[in-house]
This record gives structure tokens, C-alpha cells and sequence, in this order.
């Protein structure tokens, strides 16, 4: 079962969008050096539709994006609450910021409109690095994934 700590508004995590970045607990990457430990304890409220229903009524109308924060320990779960917000959140974007370097096959990534992919490797850096090893990929219209990363270097 996914749980979240908090959330919060964000502007940079994805591009052209003002997203309710939600953090999800529970991660089991354990990437070394990692800017968020407190997000590895299994704690938190429910994050299922229900939750996803009071946080749009309470911010849908101050956002244009979702962004699910980690959830790798349930990437199933992610997919079944990204295809709910796209049923009943349409005018919506959902994005997915996973610490695994591959998407499992168990997810449907036509359910996101952005994912990016990679733990963080200290030496390596963040998403601002041009010579990092995560990625951020954007859904085009033919359902193929374009790397948009670059779009972060010049930040
Ligand atoms: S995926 Fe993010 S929160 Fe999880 S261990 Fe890696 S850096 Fe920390």
C-alpha cells in the first residue's frame, strides 16, 4: 500500500508545468547520499483514490500536474492511481519521478505524461547534470517517450 508524508507545490520538477509534487514514503531504492533519507520509513497517510480526490479538490485548481515522488516499492499501485487521475482529472498531467533506472513491465507508462528514470548517484548529480545518469521522458502524441532532459541543463 503507497503512503505519503506531505505535499508540496512545485515549479521546476516538471517542465511548463505548476505541479502538486506528492512524497511518497516506503522507498526501498536507497540510493547512497540521498537528499530525502526521511522518505525511506514506511509512514504516512493512504495514498489511494480517495486521498487523490480530497488533495485535487483541495488543489486542482491551482495546479496543471500531478507528480507522484518515488513509489517504487509499489510501481503497479503508481500506474492504477495515474490512470484514476486521468479518468476523472483529464485536464490534468501526470508525472512520475521513479528511482529505478528501468520502468517495470507491470506499469503502464501510457498513463504518464512525463517519467523520469535513475537513481540518484552522487557523483553523477541531479537532473541539472549534464553527464547524470537520470533521465526525464515526455509521452508524444504516438505514445513513444521523447527525452526531454536536456531541458534541464540550462537551469
Ligand atoms: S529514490 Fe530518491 S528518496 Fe529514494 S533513496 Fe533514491 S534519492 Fe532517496
Amino acid at each position: 500500500m503507497l503512503k505519503y508524508l506531505n505535499t508540496d507545490i512545485v515549479f521546476q520538477e516538471v517542465p511548463d508545468e505548476t505541479s502538486l509534487a506528492i512524497n511518497i514514503t516506503g522507498c526501498p531504492c536507497r540510493c547512497p547520499g540521498c537528499h530525502s533519507p526521511y522518505l525511506w520509513a514506511d509512514t504516512g497517510l493512504r495514498l489511494d483514490a480517495n486521498a487523490i480526490d480530497c488533495l485535487m479538490a483541495e488543489y486542482g485548481e491551482s495546479i496543471t500536474c500531478v507528480c507522484f515522488m518515488g513509489g517504487d516499492s509499489a510501481p503497479h499501485e503508481v500506474s492504477t492511481l495515474a490512470a484514476y487521475l486521468h479518468r476523472h482529472y483529464p485536464r490534468h498531467k501526470v508525472a512520475w519521478y521513479s528511482g529505478r533506472q528501468y520502468i517495470p513491465l507491470t506499469v503502464d507508462k501510457q498513463q504518464f505524461d512525463y517519467i523520469k528514470v535513475g537513481p540518484y548517484i552522487a557523483h553523477l548529480g541531479s537532473l541539472k547534470s549534464p553527464h547524470g545518469n537520470q533521465h526525464m521522458l515526455k509521452r508524444q502524441p504516438d505514445g513513444s517517450f521523447a527525452d526531454i532532459t536536456a531541458r534541464f541543463h540550462s537551469r
